[in-house]
């Protein structure tokens, strides 16, 4: 049995990925600040902090093996780097061509200023055989339409339809989302994944327009003026900077290889059963693992059984490195496949043109990603099928014909959490259901409030600071 310390609250977190790593972070920072006898410990049930952001170096090369970059829209990246000390570290691409895979057909490039498939300005867009002349007409449409009146929740894709039409949809904004979060835009829910886009609707009267006024008063800390558009950033010196400079920051407990295996009220305290044998008795938590994870915890009370109905995509990422002259004649940073093409890809990310940095001179290395929705399949394939398979695509796709020097797979089995339509609903009534139970438990990660790293950093924070606020009232 761990003992509590008399005077202080502590608090158990429970997962060491980016959530749990930076709910300690704010944890620490604001009890600090406000002068709270505070103890944290840190649980991670594998022997290595991170979780989906793993960064591999070998003979030069930098390979994320999980997220390689993020877009840092309200800066929260940033402001915790700068704590960190690390913000130097902090590199945009200078590079944007985005290319999209349609109906088998060669690769046609996404108009310049759009964000997210949705053009910000008409020139480009009008310019662009992505779309027919009549698909072109109906997506500006939007410009004009009247804010839908649906009350509840929609499906990203019925609501891009009803703005923008089928055909625009089809090719530029279905690839695009898909992509962006691992899903079925026909699935997923508007209001838990892209809430921004109503907003425009409702108080701009368009998403073109809503988007447009917003760039005008962007932060030019993570906004490229020269692609009108929010930077896309990653570490120089890899995406685990950000893990390891955390872990250097944090002055807690820290437990590895120990998996929490559930919690329990003991009086005016929380037990936690740990898979050592051992219990740990804390005043708060916050549970920071996969929502699969979170509500194994409370199986004997049949608390969090709404998280059973999250359904979560398997997905590859597929490191490629190749000469460099392989992919001389391709001049893109990214490639999204529709669905109705015939690809097993569903993205592909030219990493050494976004940052030439991470691969040593004459080199260049591709992250390819497949598990569409319901093609879970493939990435239970061995490694020599899957890279057979990613050639095969590749080679349709740009005509490469060489083989990679070197290939390195990374599976994360239902890694990505999907938002369906209710989402919002569903983890708010989970969530009250648990705080009236336990009110020092909190609930963090990419399965709730946001899929992107600054969600996950943002959620840890948010946390953090209700957490106290419970603790110290
Ligand atoms: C291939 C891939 C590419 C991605 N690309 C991007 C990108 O480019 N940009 C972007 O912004 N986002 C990207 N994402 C999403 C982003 O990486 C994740 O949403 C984020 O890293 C999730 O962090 P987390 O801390 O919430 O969860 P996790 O990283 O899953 O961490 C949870 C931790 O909890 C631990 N744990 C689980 N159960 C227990 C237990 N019972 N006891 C103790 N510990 C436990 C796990 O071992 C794990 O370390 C990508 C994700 C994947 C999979």
């Amino acid at each position: 049995m761990i003992h509590v310390t008399d005077n202080k609250r502590r608090v158990a977190i429970i997962g060491g990925g980016i959530t749990g790593l930076s709910a300690a972070f704010y944890l620490q920072e604001q009890a600090k600040l406000h002068h709270y006898p505070l103890e944290i410990v840190l649980l991670e049930g594998s022997h290595r902090l991170g979780g989906k952001l793993q960064t591999l170096r070998k003979d030069g090369f930098i390979i994320e093996r999980g997220p390689d970059s993020f877009v840092d829209r309200n800066h929260i990246v940033l402001d915790l780097a700068t704590k960190l000390g690390i913000d130097h570290d902090l590199v945009k691409t200078k590079k944007a061509k985005t290319y999209i895979a349609v109906n088998n057909k060669e690769l046609q490039p996404v108009p310049k200023n759009t964000i997210l498939g949705i053009p910000t300005q008409i020139k480009p867009f009008m310019a662009s055989s992505l779309v027919s002349w009549s698909g072109k007409v109906r997506a500006t449409a939007d410009l004009m339409l009247p804010p839908s009146r649906i009350d509840g929740d929609q499906s990203l894709g019925k609501f891009m339809r009803r703005r923008f039409g089928e055909e625009f949809v089809q090719n530029l904004i279905e690839p695009f989302l898909s992509g962006v979060f691992s899903g079925d835009i026909d699935e997923l829910s508007l209001q838990a994944t892209l809430p921004i886009l109503l907003q425009y609707e409702q108080e701009a009267g368009s998403v073109m327009r809503g988007m447009r006024r917003e760039l005008t008063s962007m932060d030019p800390r993570t906004f490229t003026e020269e692609h009108n558009a929010f930077s896309v950033q990653t570490f120089a010196d890899g995406m685990d900077t950000l893990v390891d400079s955390l872990a250097d920051a944090f002055d807690g407990q820290l437990m590895k290889g120990v998996r929490v295996q559930s919690i329990m009220q003991s009086n005016e305290q929380l037990c936690l059963e740990l898979n050592n044998k051992s219990m740990l008795t804390v005043d708060g938590v916050i549970i920071a693992t996969p929502h699969q994870a979170a509500q194994k915890l409370f199986e004997k009370q049949e608390l969090l059984q709404d998280l059973k109905s999250i359904p979560s995509n398997t997905v590859a990422s597929v490191s490629m490195i190749f000469d460099e002259k392989t992919l001389a004649s391709f001049d893109g940073t990214d490639i999204y496949m529709s669905r109705n093409s015939d690809y097993s890809l569903t993205s592909v990310t030219n990493e050494t043109k976004k940052w030439p940095h991470i691969a040593p001179e004459g080199y260049a290395l591709l992250n390819c990603y497949i598990g569409r929705t319901g093609d879970a399949a493939i990435v239970e394939l061995s490694d020599s099928e899957i890279e057979k398979t990613v050639i095969e695509d590749l080679q349709q796709l740009s005509g490469i014909t060489e083989q990679p020097f070197k290939t390195v797979v990374s599976r994360w089995k239902d890694s990505m959490p999907q938002y369906t339509i209710g989402h919002v609903d569903r983890i708010k009534c989970a969530k009250e259901k648990l705080y009236e139970t336990f009110p020092t438990v909190r609930l963090a990660g990419n399965s709730y409030e946001g899929i992107s790293l600054p969600k996950c950093i943002e959620q840890g924070m948010n946390n953090a600071e209700e957490l106290l606020k419970e603790l110290f009232k």
